[in-house]
């Protein structure tokens, strides 16, 4: 059986249409990120236990402290990057891959990089299983870019930056690149592009810190 004929496709197909109509009705008008939403099983980044809930608007745990961003977010994020054809994308924070999976439907080559080892190993796996192999997970501290893969036409960062923008993103971008982020103080801040050397504020938004560094190894 593959992903593609499980006896519940058909409720989830229902669900996902549901879901990209509230996100015309709440303002996502981007037709290629609504098609993404459209497509990409968002039960099979969740809790198996919780997958009946999985197109809820709203966050869910996934392990290790972190939880996968709401669709709007997702969708808003995804919009509000103004995607070229065939572009270069950089995710900081892979959680459940979710994110990675939606730019990779919007047609992006995606880097996306995770400090939770166990995380990023799920997020393999996960986007494996949903068709979404192309897109490269690596572990590691998603502050510091990957500037080797440098420069990248969207980096879009899903946890919140305190207080200001991680430098080494914006010197990985384009000329012509965006930087999507939330930068606020603990949980609560705003999220904001940045682009042609300027920031300009979108939406209030809650999401998890984002940490430098490794995380405490395991035990
Ligand atoms: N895009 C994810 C949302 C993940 S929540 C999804 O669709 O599921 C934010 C993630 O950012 C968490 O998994 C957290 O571990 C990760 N994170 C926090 N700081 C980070 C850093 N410096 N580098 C990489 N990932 C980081």
């Amino acid at each position: 059986m593959t992903v593609h004929d499980r006896p519940h496709d058909r409720d989830a197909e229902r669900s996902r249409a549901a879901m990209v109509d509230e996100l015309r009705r709440r303002g996502i008008d981007d037709e290629r990120v609504l098609g993404a939403m459209a497509a990409v099983p968002r039960e099979l980044f969740v809790d198996p236990d919780l997958a009946d809930e999985a197109y809820a608007d709203a966050p869910m745990a996934i392990g290790s402290g972190q939880t996968i961003s709401t669709p709007w977010i997702v969708a808003f994020s995804a919009a509000a990057l103004s995607l070229p054809d065939r572009a270069r994308v950089l995710e900081v924070g892979t959680g459940s891959g979710y994110g990675a999976a939606v730019l990779a439907a919007c047609g992006a080559s995606v880097l996306t990089v995770e400090r939770h080892p166990e995380l990023a190993e799920r997020a393999r796996r996960t986007l494996d299983d949903a068709g979404y192999g192309d897109v490269r997970v690596r572990t590691g501290d998603g502050m510091a870019g990957a500037p080797l893969d440098a420069p990248f036409d969207g980096i879009v960062v899903t946890a919140m930056a305190q207080h200001q923008l991680p430098a080494a993103l914006i010197e990985q971008l384009a000329p012509d690149g965006v930087l999507v982020c939330p930068i606020g103080d603990g949980g609560d801040g705003e999220l904001v592009r940045h682009r042609h050397g300027e920031t300009e504020g979108l939406v209030p938004v809650r999401f998890v810190p984002l940490v430098p560094g490794a995380p405490p190894s395991r035990t």
